[in-house]
């Protein structure tokens, strides 16, 4: 069962793969954005990070929505509302329940994905995070989902945007200059899937986690 430790160890994980992954997410936003994605993105992990120390919540509904509430307010850019809403609606989905499993975790995280792609209007495709958000999510969910199958399909998904055009966000103003690079956020989004897997792989005795 995944309890409020485990969602506080997941978010600090993620925020140390931002921090290790910065360079390489402002690299892959200089070509066809602004060249601030892994700043913006380290800046709100690390207060993520801190603010989950100091406040230690004891759900994992209040993790998810205390670490998302933290990334709005922090995050300039496009991805800090997109990335906020994702953790603050999967956290509200969870609600005061004290431990989940990879099931109902996965059921509320769809719910969060559902709601970064109508906050942002984005479709799979269009080159944005959704690329790696969508594939991740299938393959976490279901049966015979794992985590180890979401970091594999949300990686893959990242990959998979090189030739696509960007339809939505700074890189669509470039039209078919767009055209073979990798989107950043979709990078970052497998960096979350990636942080997940690690974790769940961490926890004691959990096959869960280990499969696929
Ligand atoms: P900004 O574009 O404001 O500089 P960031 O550089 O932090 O913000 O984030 C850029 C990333 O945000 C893009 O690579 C893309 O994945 C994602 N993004 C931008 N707009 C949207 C959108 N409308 N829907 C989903 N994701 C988006
Ligand atoms: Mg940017």
């Amino acid at each position: 069962m995944l309890d409020a430790p485990f969602f506080r160890r997941w978010l600090t994980a993620t925020a140390a793969a931002v921090d290790r992954e910065a360079e390489r997410l402002t690299e892959l936003d200089s070509p066809i954005g602004d060249a601030d994605h892994g700043s913006n993105l380290r800046r709100g992990f690390r207060s993520v990070a801190a603010v989950l120390e100091k406040e230690v919540p004891d759900t994992p509904g209040a993790v998810l929505t205390l670490a998302g509430r933290q990334l709005i307010s922090t995050v300039g850019g496009a991805s800090g509302p997109l990335y906020g809403t994702l953790l603050r609606r999967t956290g509200k989905e969870l609600g005061d329940t004290p431990e989940v499993d990879r099931a109902l975790f996965a059921a509320a995280l769809r719910h969060g994905v559902d709601a970064v792609a109508a906050l942002g209007g984005a479709a799979p495709g269009d080159k944005t995070m959704l690329d790696a958000l969508f594939p991740g999510i299938d393959a976490l969910d279901g049966p015979s989902g794992s985590f180890g199958a979401a970091r594999e399909a949300a990686l893959q998904g990242a990959l998979a945007t090189v030739p696509l055009q960007a339809r939505k966000g700074r890189a669509s103003y470039l039209g078919e200059r767009s055209i073979g690079h990798q989107d950043p956020g979709a990078t970052s989004s497998a960096l979350l899937f990636e942080a997940l897997a690690e974790t769940a792989e961490g926890v004691g005795g959990s096959r869960e986690g280990s499969r696929g």
